[in-house]
């Protein structure tokens, strides 16, 4: 029954580190992120909706957004916990997510904050983008989305740490370091892995 969010700049190893903990707690890694890049693959309503967003860089508006995460917690493999990567980035969706655990009468356990270094997520993004040819890893598009994130989404760590929610994770350096420092940070508040 782990209830976990993930949050941090992007390029700062969510995905990655979203998969790992997924198995390591066996709830389910829901990333708005990848949810929005499938439809929009699909060409779905939602998808061509998106996209426009998605390819500056921007946000897209809470309404989809949060009508997204909405159904998908309603879910059955969401009952006995989840992991939210890339979800809430506003305010609105904070209010959003605290009245879908109200109504469900569940609370989050912790919020995960992997912290990067602007430099660094530029070149890993650049990288992806040269990988994947992924359209909203261009340079001018990952500066758009890195101010995006610091206007939007870092003042949202406050409301989370005076819940004293908030596990500061450093996020540089291999992948499993990192997942064991998330897995100690958590073992530390009483979240134990399956
Ligand atoms: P990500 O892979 O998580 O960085 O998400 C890729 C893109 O999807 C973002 O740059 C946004 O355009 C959109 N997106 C993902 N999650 C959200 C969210 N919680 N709120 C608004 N837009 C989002």
């Amino acid at each position: 029954m782990t209830r976990l969010l993930l949050i941090g700049m992007p390029g700062a190893g969510k995905g990655t580190q979203a998969e790992r903990l997924s198995q390591a707690f066996g709830i389910p890694a829901i990333s708005t992120g990848d949810i929005f890049r499938h439809n929009v693959k699909n060409e779905t309503e939602l998808g061509k909706q998106a996209k426009a967003f998605m390819d500056r860089g921007e946000y897209v508006p809470d309404s989809l957004t949060n009508a997204l995460v909405r159904d998908r917690l309603s879910h059955q493999d969401a009952a006995a916990g989840f992991l939210l990567d890339g979800y809430p980035r506003t305010g609105e969706q904070v209010e959003e997510l605290d009245d879908i655990l109200l109504q469900q009468g569940n609370k989050l356990d912790a919020v995960v904050q992997l912290t990067a270094d602007t430099d660094e997520v530029v070149r890993r993004l650049l990288g992806r983008a040269i990988e994947q040819g992924r359209a909203d890893d261009t340079e001018e598009v990952i500066r758009r989305r890195l101010e995006v994130y610091e206007e939007q989404t870092a003042p949202l760590t406050s409301v989370y740490a005076q819940r004293g929610l908030v596990i500061m994770v450093d996020g540089l350096g291999a992948v499993e370091e990192v997942t064991e420092r998330i897995m100690q940070a958590l073992e530390a508040r009483g979240l134990d892995r399956i």
